[in-house]
């Protein structure tokens, strides 16, 4: 190391420079690894990945990326009994969408079993590793506590020779799970519980994913991750705090096997409200039934938020906002939607559609007569073009539009009101027809023929415009409006004796049959667009040719603050 150099020594951190850049910056004025930046994300293929792992996947891919560096995708998939071939799929696929670049470098933890396994006979060797006997339930007994040391196993002080030739005969499958363990010989009075004679090897007789059934021993995490770290050449191996008492054991492996040590730094997790970001609840909620599998758009996975609509930028864009601390809280799900409409906000082309349809007849337009307007996609930028809409004498309109009685200050439809029908003409509502319910079924306008393209002939202002499609021509779709799928900000705190489950919102899922402008059938899945006043939607997998699936991905701003005042006070995308 240069660190002498004093022409070398960075200097203070650059403004907004979180501490995990500034200490590669440093890294690499001091010549710390040669200028060398090399992370990786480690995901354990056991399920699919969450807003969670975004936040690690961009800090990694991110990093390597802009110090000219490099990131591997290494699974981490040393545990043979809950890990899946999907589950690698799904995270492969993941992790591209969100823009992570690993060209060749796909790794696998498994791949390391046979390194991994000399390493260990190596510290049996040196006297650093010794076969235990004591059941798992001893071992933690034997443990101690934070203010009582450990006790030594019995089993502590085998030769060297009977070691190995316990370990060799784990390995040949000789004994079944749970028989033997191989640990670390450190201190069992270490103040650090990690260090107390740590478990590197379990017997696991299964089948895994990769290896079949070639190995019954199997390291643990804190063993194999800091030997795959040192084996791919990291250089800035980052995790999150809940391994920051690990890192003196991520240390002591691989200073006692006198291999290259990458230096481990831990930052924040994420947390965000209304949402569990942990694989293991994922699964009850997908298990449960409680939501439609781990691709349900209301679910927090990163398959979730795609299909919701949730652009890939937007995502990155929310996980730079939140930033690299040092402690651990809990983020806004509002700052995840405010950046999804801010990055559609610029790009998603306009359409109009209609939620929950009320017939609007305007009397004086010819029957059978239909024009065609050339709409623009995007009202502030003409370089999107534009598409063809037919209006006519019938149409659709949201229901919410109209009001019967209209409270002071309702600038849209009521008895004798006049309103803009976008992009239209001005109409005038001359009688409402109502069922026996009092539910209103029709609506009987006039319209002023001058006000083509929704311009005032004649200088008289109208404040309201309101949305509409033509009866004869749109296309019916179903829009499966999405809320919170939990109905408190923390979940996990759950009512005496419940759990989490208990906490899912009941009413997160709301399919509205609706009408859409016909340009809208063409568009292909995944496509996002904003339905002017009702909010973004992205076009669903489910969508069949005559009946396109929409999704909604977030209501417009204006909609979410009034809800927010309108709703309970709870923070989450409510319902229409
Ligand atoms: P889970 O608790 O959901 O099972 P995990 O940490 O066990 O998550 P891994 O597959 O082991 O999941 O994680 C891969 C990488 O993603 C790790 O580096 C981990 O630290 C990181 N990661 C997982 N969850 C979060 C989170 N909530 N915030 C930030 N990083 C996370
Ligand atoms: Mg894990």
């Amino acid at each position: 190391m240069a660190a002498n150099s004093a022409d070398k020594t960075p200097g203070p951190p650059l403004r907004g420079e979180d501490f995990i850049r500034a200490q590669i910056r440093r890294d690499n004025a001091l010549g710390t690894y040669g200028g060398r930046v090399h992370t990786r994300f480690p995901p354990e293929p056991n399920g699919y990945l969450h807003l969670g792992h975004a936040k690690s996947i961009c800090l990694n891919f991110g990093v390597a990326s802009e110090f000219s560096g490099m990131c591997n995708l290494r699974f981490d998939d040393t545990n043979p009994a809950r890990e899946e071939t999907e589950y690698v799929d799904s995270i492969r696929e993941d992790v591209r969408w969100l823009g992570g670049e690993w060209q060749d470098r796909e790794f696998y933890a498994s791949d390391y079993f046979e390194q991994l396994y000399a390493c260990a006979e190596a510290l049996i060797l040196m006297g650093k590793a010794y076969v235990d006997d004591l059941s798992a339930g001893e071992i933690r007994e034997y443990r101690g506590t934070l203010t009582e040391p450990g006790r030594e196993s019995p089993w502590r002080n085998r030769s060297a020779e009977e070691n190995l030739d316990l370990f060799r005969r784990m390995r040949a499958g000789e004994f079944p799970d749970g028989a033997r363990v191989l640990r670390a010989k450190i201190d069992m009075a270490a103040p650090n519980l990690v260090m107390r004679d740590p478990t590197l090897y379990r017997i696991r007789h299964a089948t895994h994913h990769r290896t079949g059934d070639k190995w019954c021993v199997y390291p643990l995490y804190d063993y194999a991750h800091c030997l795959s770290d040192s084996l791919e050449g990291i250089t800035h191996s980052l995790c999150t705090l809940e391994f920051a008492n690990n890192r003196e054991l991520y240390d002591w492996v691989l200073d006692t096997l006198n291999v290259y040590r990458p230096h481990q730094y831990e930052f924040a997790r994420l947390n965000v409200t209304y949402t569990v970001l942990s694989k293991r609840k994922l699964i009850q909620l997908v298990e449960s039934g409680r939501v439609h599998g781990w691709d349900d758009p209301r679910m927090p996975t990163l398959c979730g938020l795609r299909r919701r609509g949730v652009p890939p930028e937007a995502l990155r864009e929310f996980c730079s906002r939140v930033g690299m601390a040092r402690v651990n809280s809990t983020v806004e799900y509002a700052m995840l939607e405010f950046c999804v409409r801010e990055y559609l906000n610029d790009r998603a082309p306009r359409f109009l559609a209609v939620l929950d349809p009320v017939k609007l007849i305007i009397e004086n337009y010819p029957e059978g007569q239909v024009e065609e307007f050339d709409l623009p996609l995007h009202p502030e930028d003409s370089s999107y073009g534009s598409r063809k809409t037919p209006f006519s004498r019938e149409l659709w309109i949201d229901r919410d539009d109209f009001r019967l009685e209209p409270p002071q200050k309702y600038h849209r439809l009521a008895p004798g009101a006049e309103v803009r029908l976008r992009y239209a003409y001005f109409v005038t509502c001359r009688e409402a027809l109502v069922d026996s319910k009092g539910k209103v079924t029709e609506l009987r306008c006039v319209y002023d023929p001058q006000s083509r393209g929704g311009q005032s002939p004649d200088g008289r202002r109208v404040k309201g415009t309101i949305h509409w499609v033509s009866a004869a021509h749109a296309k019916p779709a179903e829009l499966r409006l999405y809320a919170q799928l939990f109905a408190v900000e923390n979940p996990d705190e759950a009512p005496e004796g419940g759990t989490f489950l208990d906490n899912v919102n009941p009413d997160s899922l709301r399919i509205a049959q609706g009408w859409m402008e016909p340009a809208l059938a063409e568009l292909e899945a995944g496509a996002r667009v904003q339905f002017e006043r009702v909010g973004y939607f992205c076009k669903d997998k489910d969508s069949m040719p005559e009946t396109p699936v929409f999704n909604r991905t977030v209501t417009l701003r204006d909609t979410w603050a009034k809800l927010e005042k309108k709703q309970t006070g709870n923070g989450g995308s409510g319902l229409l």
